[in-house]
């Protein structure tokens, strides 16, 4: 099937084209408005959507060189997200389908950015194991098939992705600081210790390591003012390797737990160096397939989405017009 789908839970608008399982197009509409205010502001995010949206799934279809009539079902994110960037990508969806009297698919996020993986070669088999590491979540995804993942580990607190955003915010990054933060740590030595909570089993806690940078910055700052902008790449470094080393940890247990030696990563994290430099290493020291996806498929993209509507379309499964979007889905 030719699929149109349209990814708009957070703040980057973007729809993509895909025929049986391959990615014609996957266009990505960022919103600069955020980076003023340090972090996403939803009211602007859903006005933005609204204002992107038609011209990003036209340069998807004309990219993919795929008319709108020969579209055979369209898929939208239906959550989790912000509600109201969620209700502009399900309003357009129900309305394409709608006018164009074609069937209508709904998307998990979380499930779509598992089955990144897909776009592209090589797929991984089932079962695998996926760490998710993005703004919002930090999971542990047993893959059973495409359709049936099992969290086996989950964040009691912070996202991984906000532990970058969160420490990087205190040294004055830029939003989103993950990206920054990764590139200064490449200058850097990781020379600090930052404290971090273990919640035990298979589970992750962040909220810690962002409050032991905030009292080592200000013990060192009132020592010396000029701390933080002489040793910014260590700092920037000791960050990464604390979150990074907890991640690889968590994973590796995971992956000895399930028995499982296919390991993919996905989320807007797993575009982090360290964390990709890591996870080839330590599969090549285990006998691990690992699987990460380009950096256009691990942030939020319309892609994954079409990918993930592959298969339940070819599985029939299809929503009808009175589904609403679901921010905690
Ligand atoms: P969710 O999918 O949970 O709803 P999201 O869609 O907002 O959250 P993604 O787009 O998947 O999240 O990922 C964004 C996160 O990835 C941000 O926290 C960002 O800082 C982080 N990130 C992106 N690139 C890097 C990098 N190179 N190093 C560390 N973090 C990064
Ligand atoms: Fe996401």
């Amino acid at each position: 099937p030719t699929i149109l789908a349209i990814e708009s839970s957070c703040d980057d608008t973007s729809a993509a084209v895909v025929r049986d399982g391959v990615v014609l197009s996957n266009v990505t509409a960022a919103q600069a408005v955020h980076v003023e205010y340090g972090g996403v502001v939803p009211e602007f995010a859903s006005r933005a959507h609204q204002r992107n949206i038609v011209p990003t799934v036209d340069v998807a279809l004309r990219r993919a060189a795929v008319a709108a009539r020969e579209v055979d079902a369209v898929a939208f994110t239906r959550g989790p997200g912000l509600i109201g960037s969620l209700m502009v990508g399900v309003s357009f969806a129900k309305a394409f389908a709608l006018a164009r009297n074609i069937p209508l698919i709904e998307v998990d996020h979380m499930q779509a950015h598992v089955l990144a993986h897909f776009a592209e070669d090589p797929k991984p088999e089932f079962p695998y194991l996926c760490l998710t590491v993005s703004g919002g979540h930090t999971q542990l995804v047993v893959v059973h098939a495409p359709l049936e993942q099992e969290i086996i580990g989950r964040t009691i607190d912070d996202a991984a992705g906000e532990a970058f955003d969160k420490s990087g915010k205190l040294l004055g990054l830029p939003y989103p600081a993950g990206p920054e933060l990764d590139r200064l740590a490449r200058l850097g030595t990781p020379v600090l210790r930052f404290a971090q909570p273990d919640p035990g089993d298979l589970n992750f806690s962040f909220s810690g390591l962002k409050t032991s940078v905030l009292y080592t910055l200000q013990k060192e700052n009132k020592r010396d003012p000029a701390y933080v902008s002489q040793h910014l790449n260590d700092i920037c470094a000791s960050i990464q390797d604390a979150i990074v080393t907890t991640l690889m940890q968590k994973l590796i247990a995971a992956a000895e737990q399930t028995g499982l030696s296919r390991i993919a990563l996905a989320g807007g994290v797993s575009a982090n160096s360290e964390l990709r430099r890591r996870l080839v290493s330590e599969g090549q020291a285990r006998g691990w397939n690992t699987y990460v996806p380009r950096i256009e498929y691990c942030t939020d993209n319309a892609a994954m989405i079409g990918i993930t509507a592959t298969f339940k379309y070819d599985l029939g499964v299809f929503t009808d017009q009175s589904v609403a979007p679901s921010a905690r889905l």
